[in-house]
């Protein structure tokens, strides 16, 4: 017998999780015993292992249907690597710049990212104009490394009810997160009261519908056990809305990074052959803009 426990999720549209309307898209690929910390790590090269995958004809929403529990979840994921993005900085401005217009006509006094790891964001909206910025990340890790700044105000633990007043932000940020969550729309709920009225929520996720997903299929790194529901420019307009909120804009994130960066990720095979064509050729460090699948939506309370 296993010694984990799964746990079933459903459509978050449909009232029902029917079969027909729901057909399995990529089937289960591990068996329990292959499970282990290092399945779970963020920037993993090795395959990718994930659930059976479910999509639902109706709105295109994939996810995982057969899950672990929190209790295994936990358990793999304590014993996984935290890796620290090198290209934090680059992140930074490239999840800055959809809403640098738009803050201009938002009020900046309180902020919260969710999931804020190093609080590389925190930087960015205090350095814009945000009077008091917070933090919210499961980690002890990225918290000792935060700007000294920042620091106190990061919140070790989960993000939930009541752990923030209500109509109390006036912007809400959460990035590469949603898709983790087994209910994303409890979160959407405890941000929307926690936003004060006229207060926006500014989100990053993969995009399931974006050119790399539908080229690789199966093999794309997004298909993995880490993600639970995986959204698309339609149906995460959707969440928003039943979540309650007012959609003001979903895009395309552009991500510029190193050349070498973009080599390192892509899924081919002979990547070495690559890499050193690439260096002779002195591309290799050039920043490259490129859509690399991700998408961000803008809410409004
Ligand atoms: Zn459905």
């Amino acid at each position: 017998m296993s010694k984990y426990t799964y746990i079933t999720k459903e459509c978050l549209f449909c009232s029902s999780t029917d079969a027909a309307n729901h057909p399995v898209v990529y089937h289960k690929n591990f068996k329990d015993e292959d499970l282990n910390a290092e399945v779970f790590e963020a920037r993993k090269t090795t395959k990718h292992t994930h659930y059976e995958m479910v999509k639902c004809l109706k709105t295109g929403l994939i996810f995982s249907r057969h899950i672990l529990d929190d209790a295994s979840l936990n358990e793999l994921y304590k014993g996984s690597a935290i890796n620290f993005n090198e290209m934090l900085e680059y992140i930074k401005n490239d999840y800055w710049q959809p809403i640098a217009n738009y803050v201009k006509g938002w009020t900046r006094k309180k902020a919260v990212d969710i999931g804020c790891s190093t609080g590389f964001f925190l930087e960015a909206l205090k350095d814009n104009g945000y009077e008091e910025v917070y933090g919210v990340e499961p980690g002890v890790e990225p918290k000792a490394i935060a700007r000294a700044d920042i620091r106190d105000n990061i919140h070790t633990g989960f993000y939930g009810k009541g752990l923030y007043p209500p109509n109390h932000f006036d912007l809400i940020t959460c990035f590469q997160t949603l898709d983790h969550l087994s209910d994303p729309l409890g979160m959407l709920a405890n941000m929307r009261e926690n936003l004060k009225p006229g207060g926006h929520v500014y989100m990053i996720m993969h995009n399931s519908n974006a050119l790399q997903a539908r080229l690789f299929g199966e093999k794309s790194p997004i298909i993995d056990v880490e993600h639970i529901y995986l959204f698309n420019k339609e149906n995460i307009k959707l969440l928003g809305e039943k979540a309650g909120f007012k959609v003001v804009e979903v895009f395309d994130i552009v991500s510029r990074y190193p050349f070498s960066y973009w080599l390192r990720m892509a899924p081919l095979p002979l990547k070495k052959m690559w890499i050193g064509l690439f260096k002779a050729t002195g591309m290799y460090n050039k920043i490259m803009p490129m859509k690399a699948g991700n998408m961000g939506i803008i809410l409004e309370k």
